[in-house]
């Protein structure tokens, strides 16, 4: 039997999140591009007696233990799924910011399915685990496989995106999360219902991400937003998150004076993400806005089409 299995699991940011009028049933239709970025939850699945969660680091306090906890769901399904008991331990040490934007809980049911079909060692295939994962929650899909990809329907319709290089960015946290279905509501208000275009992917935004050219990609959400320079977000979200939450502006205003080549809303918020052109300049934006006091850290990350990472716990010997 396998001792143990980690998943490193990293944070997605929607560098385009186009958001369609309400359905009746309350969803919407998108057409988002995912990107993973460089911040990552571990979630490390061992066998006992019965389903257990525990959390740690930052904001660990915000997540349940309970049943309700998307690892925990995740787990009970793919038991079900296989006809087994769920019977592991669960940990989960948290990175990724609590209800900011980036699929934190998403990426924990990721990479709970990973980790216990490992663990159970079940003959599943990618398309069977990213069916489960999209029952789960719609950002879910996109945590099994990483790196960037177009997401249409609910976001769970994947198509894999080409990233040309590195890209280099800035993640700002904010303090309190916002909650998505509350940003959803707010768009909506904000927006009305009529008139509402299908959302479509904007090609500028796949044809930067695929040269990996960080001042093409900025250019390219001006363009999206009919914005002067520096100011384009392509995150049909950001004008409800900005609205329920309006200190958001000025972490904005700061990122970009500091340099970066433009800043956004990271999906429904209020972890807002700065696109920079390389290591050395994301290290000194990352340092003007921790000090700024316009939120409450601001860390370096770097997209370079990273995935769920796996690791197998030694057997004893
Ligand atoms: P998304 O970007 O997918 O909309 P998010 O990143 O804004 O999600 P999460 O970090 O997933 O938000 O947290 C949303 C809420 O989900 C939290 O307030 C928390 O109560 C609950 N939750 C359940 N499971 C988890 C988990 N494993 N990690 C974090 N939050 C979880």
């Amino acid at each position: 039997m396998i001792p143990g299995v980690t998943i490193q699991v990293p944070a997605k940011i929607n560098v385009q999140l186009s958001v369609g009028g309400p359905e009746p049933a309350g969803f919407h239709e998108l057409a988002t591009v995912f990107l993973t970025v460089g911040l990552y939850d571990e979630v490390t699945v061992t066998p006992a007696d019965t389903l257990r969660i525990t959390v740690s680091g930052p904001d660990s306090d915000l997540v349940p233990t309970d049943g309700s906890n998307l690892a925990a769901r995740a787990t009970t399904a793919l038991a079900e799924r296989l006809g087994v008991r769920p019977s592991v331990a669960v940990h989960i040490a948290k990175g990724i910011p609590v209800a900011g934007g980036m699929a934190g809980g998403s990426a924990d049911a990721a990479a709970a399915l990973l980790g216990c079909a490992r663990l159970w060692e079940a003959d599943l295939a990618l398309p069977e685990l990213l069916g489960i994962g999209a029952d789960l929650g719609s950002d879910v899909p996109f945590c099994l496989t990483g790196g960037a990809a177009l997401g249409l329907g609910r976001g769970e319709r994947l198509t894999a995106l080409p990233l040309g290089g590195p890209l280099h960015w800035v993640v700002a946290v904010a303090a309190g999360g916002l909650s998505t279905p509350a940003v959803y509501r707010e768009c909506d208000r904000l927006r009305g219902a009529a008139g509402i275009p299908d959302p479509l992917p904007f090609p500028p935004v796949l044809k930067a991400l695929a040269a990996g050219d960080a001042p093409a990609l900025a250019r390219a959400l001006d363009e999206y937003a009919s914005a002067p320079p520096g100011e384009g977000h392509a995150n049909d979200l950001q004008p409800a998150a900005l609205s329920l939450r309006p200190k958001l502006h000025d972490t904005l205003r700061v990122g970009r004076t500091l340099g970066a080549l433009t800043g956004f809303v990271s999906g429904s918020g209020p972890t807002c993400v700065f696109l920079v052109p390389d290591a050395r300049s994301a290290a000194l934006v990352a340092e003007g806005l921790s000090a700024s006091g316009t939120c409450t850290s601001a860390t370096a990350a770097t997209s370079s089409g990273e995935g769920p990472l796996v690791r197998y716990a030694p057997k004893p010997a």
